[in-house]
């Protein structure tokens, strides 16, 4: 139970200041030998009752309903009229047992079933009254008795939101099951310390308010979510639920609070005020935990502050308000068809829920309707997919489809169908694209085809109030297709009957913060448990969508071809060794790349070059004494950034101005090593300079319609010259392009991560599809030092089957994923020794659990980055044949020793997708 480290020190918005919560309560009562025996045997001897189908990748993950949750001591109760599958306090024991309202001991982990040294007397409850189990939103990992007093009883049904005492206040969290007042008298309980729960907590304008706002499904998504990814049932259920739904935010107006000042300053001003003006100081650390401009009203609460707080925080210049009509979902449409250039159609209308919310049309112009059938037929093998997964479809029991098509080869066309199709039989639609705002023109044709049934885009830049707009618009039944990033899996979508995960490889489905869930992962899940048809789409399958196509989990779909006989490009590797040794000098571009640019210039055309680096120069060092400027609180070489006119650390966002002199030996003149995207875009300028250039990258694309013009402009062709990170190397489509530029390919391959081969062949392809879209054909250039490389080479050849065979032998011989699951452990802490030594500790513990068994322990060892913001990092590796044993291995007591650790805090990342 891992998460408990991030529950002390959530890292999303308002940190609740933990310590609080345990002060002044007793020790944690001793533990029962019999009740901890039960315990050992259940976490290691039995199998679990129901299995996913999946060896080895989960071959033990637990259904929802499964009945071996390692601590479950209770047995399920019948009573209660709740459903029975969720009425069980089993599921929600999964993670932590349970223990009375209020009653948390000092050791978090610790508050197990209490002895009973002697039956206490019966246990009565007062007439109609009932025990819950509540699992608190944050702050606590673990479930908590209450009572429920027969006034409240018939509405905390599992699911609902509630309020209960905690110690000296009150807190939020969820109904996750009933509990038998015989089990808390078996185990010792006084009944006379047991607390209610202090209300129903509903949403403003939910008009199910009769139903919990989790639904049955959803909560049982979540406890799975909890075990396989070992955090708190409570923040799972937390991150279920959107912000702006809990606060009953609404999209009509919003003020938003913006930081006037850069991160690091903030930080330091919160730092400052965090004695004098505590209020404003929380209101600083709530705006840096959002990351972006902040709804006022959500914010004051997140810090529990008022208006005058942020009023003197706007007087000392830190913050800025901007009072605004939030962009509605309409606009946000209406944004992405110009930049898909339809436009012709318009986008469908929104639901009438969504417009008229607040008595005000939010979508100021008129819609048409507009379902135009697709005028082409299918090709022959995007009917072959279709018909596959219409079938399955019919059948209605869950499947899993692998459609693997080369980008361009119309696998967009058949998730529409798909979807269509299950739409006519009245069953939704879940659509899960890695990042939307990259892909403006793929929500626009879902928009368009579909929108009839009600679509609903979460896009990631709506507000609180929009995004809780559009889960009210889906709970209320009106939405047919859901579209949006890894969140939008957690949809209060009730008739699922089609999910598809688009570029289905990419990183970004893994949640990096807790709960630290793989969206695809999930989406499986959440399938599985609707009955529901899964389609994972991409050009260049992860190797464990490969792998489980090969064992035969799931079916593969092929689409060989592009579309309309379009040719994907020849590709062309640039070694830029050789190109440095004959032109005696140092290179950032090869004078094939300045060639091929001035021909494709000269002919009207338009490029793209892509580098995944961005900033100026990657490493500053000193010309003398050869001293490399690196950030002070972090393990990391410092960016400059020539626009700006700053050193900046990519990890923690500290800045400073860029040295004129060294800082070690003062002699004069630093300089500027490696290639960011702004250094490309400076060369390009210097060679072509009545070249139109815009440059991509997440320092250019900082406002919420950046995107929208930049990629707008460039369709219409008033840009020649498009750069940029891999914000471009997704979804584009402009048939203009004839020449797609790698810099230099090599960036990801030098990274001490198994996956980073894989990264660097799905990104090249990816960028490479960039190219020859249009009739006029295209061609990509590979600047490399690595010409040699397997990816490469694979890449180079559009060679997807081969690159595949020999990274899955190669992971095979090693015992990496997909073969294995992988848990890792980081440990950090502020003092090195300490920090190494809770390392060592958390070897220790988690050796223990695993002498003897098929899990094998790797470390401790220094991080890759081996600082981060001023804290030292130490990781572990938990290599499994399942996930079921990982699950059971971190429910178990090796869990609880990671959050006893002295001096440091654990995190674990199940399935982890970066390791540095
Ligand atoms: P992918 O998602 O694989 O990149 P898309 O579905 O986006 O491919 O298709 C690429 C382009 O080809 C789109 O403009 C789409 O409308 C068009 N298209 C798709 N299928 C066909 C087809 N069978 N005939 C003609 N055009 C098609
Ligand atoms: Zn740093």
């Amino acid at each position: 139970m891992l998460c408990g480290a991030m529950a002390r020190k959530p890292r999303g918005r308002a940190a609740t200041p933990e310590p609080d919560l345990f002060s002044g309560l007793e020790p944690p009562p001793a533990q029962n030998p019999d009740t901890a025996k039960e315990k050992n045997e259940r976490t290691n001897g039995t199998a679990p009752a129901e299995r996913r189908r999946r060896a080895p990748r989960d071959a033990g993950a637990t259904g929802p309903s499964a009945s071996a949750a390692p601590e479950t001591m209770i047995e399920a109760p019948s009573d209660s009229g709740v459903p029975r599958q969720d009425a069980t306090s089993r599921a929600s024991s999964t993670h932590a047992p349970t223990s009375p309202a209020g009653k948390a001991p000092s050791s978090r982990r610790s508050r197990a079933q209490t002895p009973s040294p002697a039956p206490t007397a019966p246990f009565h409850l007062p007439p109609g009254a009932r025990l819950v189990e509540v699992a608190p939103e944050r702050g606590a990992p673990g479930t908590f008795t209450y009572l429920a007093e027969a006034a409240l009883a018939p509405r905390l049904v599992p699911g609902a939101r509630v309020l209960v005492p905690f110690g000296a206040r009150a807190i939020a969290g969820y109904v996750v099951g009933t509990r038998e007042p015989q089990s808390l008298a078996a185990a010792g309980f006084d009944p006379a310390r047991l607390k209610s729960v202090l209300k129903r907590l509903d949403v403003p304008g939910d008009d199910r308010e009769q139903s919990p706002l989790i639904a049955p499904a959803l909560l049982d998504l979540a406890r799975w979510i909890a075990r396989q990814y070992a955090c708190p049932l409570g923040s799972v259920l937390a991150a279920i639920l959107p912000a702006g739904v809990k606060r009953g935010a609404s999209a009509a107006r919003a003020r938003l609070v913006n930081a006037a000042r850069p991160p690091e300053e903030l930080r330091e001003a919160a730092a400052g005020l965090a004695k004098k003006a505590p209020k404003q100081a929380a209101l600083l650390h709530a705006l840096l935990a959002s990351g972006e401009a902040t709804l006022a009203q959500e914010l004051l609460a997140e810090a529990g502050a008022n208006d005058a707080a942020l009023r003197a925080l706007v007087k000392r210049g830190l913050v800025s308000i901007s009072e605004q009509a939030a962009l509605s979902l309409g606009q946000v449409y209406e944004g992405a068809t110009g930049a898909a250039g339809g436009g012709q159609t318009g986008m469908s209308a929104p639901p009438p829920e969504i417009r008229g919310q607040h008595g005000r049309p939010c979508c100021p112009r008129t819609f048409q309707v507009a379902p135009a059938p697709a005028e082409f037929a299918l090709t022959p093998a995007q009917s072959g997919a279709l018909d596959a997964i219409l079938q399955a479809l019919a059948a209605g029991a869950h499947r899993t489809f692998l459609l693997q098509g080369v980008t361009g080869s119309g696998k967009t066309e058949v998730y529409l169908r798909a979807l269509a199709a299950a739409l006519k039989e009245g069953r939704q639609g879940l659509v899960l694209v890695p990042e939307i705002a990259l892909t403006p023109q793929t929500a626009a044709r879902f928009e368009q085809r579909l929108g009839a049934h009600g679509v609903a885009v979460l896009h990631s830049h709506l507000t609180d109030g929009e995004r809780a707009e559009a889960w009210r618009a889906v709970r209320a039944g009106k939405i047919g297709v859901v579209i949006g990033a890894r969140s939008a899996l957690f949809a209060p979508l009730e008739r699922l009957g089609c999910i598809v995960v688009d570029e289905e490889h990419e990183g970004t489905y893994k949640q990096d913060n807790a709960p630290r869930y793989h969206a695809r992962e999930v989406a499986l899940e959440r399938a599985r448990a609707a009955n529901a048809v899964l389609v994972l789409g991409s050009a260049t399958p992860s190797l464990e969508s490969a792998y489980d196509a090969r064992a035969g989990r799931s079916t593969r779909l092929l689409l060989p071809e592009r579309v309309r006989g379009a040719q994907l490009p020849p590709v062309e590797i640039v070694s830029m060794q050789e190109e440095n040794r004959e032109t005696q000098r140092y290179n950032y571009f090869s004078r094939a790349l300045e060639r091929a640019l001035r021909e494709t210039l000269e002919r009207r055309e338009q490029g793209i070059l892509f580098l995944n680096r961005r900033g100026y120069a990657t490493v500053i060092t000193c010309r003398r004494c050869g001293r490399t400027e690196r950030c002070d609180r972090c393990d990391i070489t410092l960016t400059s950034h020539r626009q700006r006119e700053v050193l900046t650390c990519h990890y923690c966002g500290m800045e400073k101005p860029i040295p004129q002199v060294c800082s070690a030996c003062g002699a004069p003149g630093v300089k500027f090593w490696g290639l960011g995207t702004e250094r490309v875009e400076n060369q390009v300028k210097g060679i072509f300079p009545d070249a139109r250039v815009a440059r991509m990258d997440s320092d250019t694309m900082t406002r919420r319609s950046a995107y929208v013009e930049t990629l707008s402009a460039f369709r219409a062709g008033k840009l020649d010259v498009l750069i940029g990170t891999q914000m471009i190397a997704k979804g584009l489509d402009f048939p203009n392009v004839t020449l797609v530029g790698i810099v230099l390919a090599d960036t990801a391959l030098h990274m001490p991560d198994f996956r980073s081969r894989e990264r660097t062949f799905q990104l090249l392809e990816q960028v490479a599809g960039r190219a020859g879209r249009g009739e006029k054909g295209g061609r990509v250039l590979v600047q490399t030092y690595l010409p040699k490389d397997p990816a490469v080479l694979a890449a180079a050849e559009h060679d997807y089957e081969g690159f595949a065979e020999a990274e899955l032998r190669e992971r095979h011989a090693y015992g990496y994923p997909p073969f294995t699951r992988l848990a890792r452990v980081l440990v950090r802490g502020k003092d090195l020794g300490q920090t190494q030594a809770a390392g060592q500790q958390a070897g220790e513990a988690l050796r223990a659990e695993t002498k003897g068994s098929a899990l094998q322990v790797l470390g401790p060892s220094a991080a890759p980055i081996s600082m981060l913001e001023g804290r030292h990092r130490f990781h572990l590796l938990v290599k499994a044949s399942d996930g079921e044993s990982l699950a059971a291995l971190f429910a178990g007591p090796a869990g609880r020793a990671l959050e006893k650790l002295k001096g440091a805090e654990a995190t674990v990342d199940v399935d982890p997708q970066a390791m540095l």
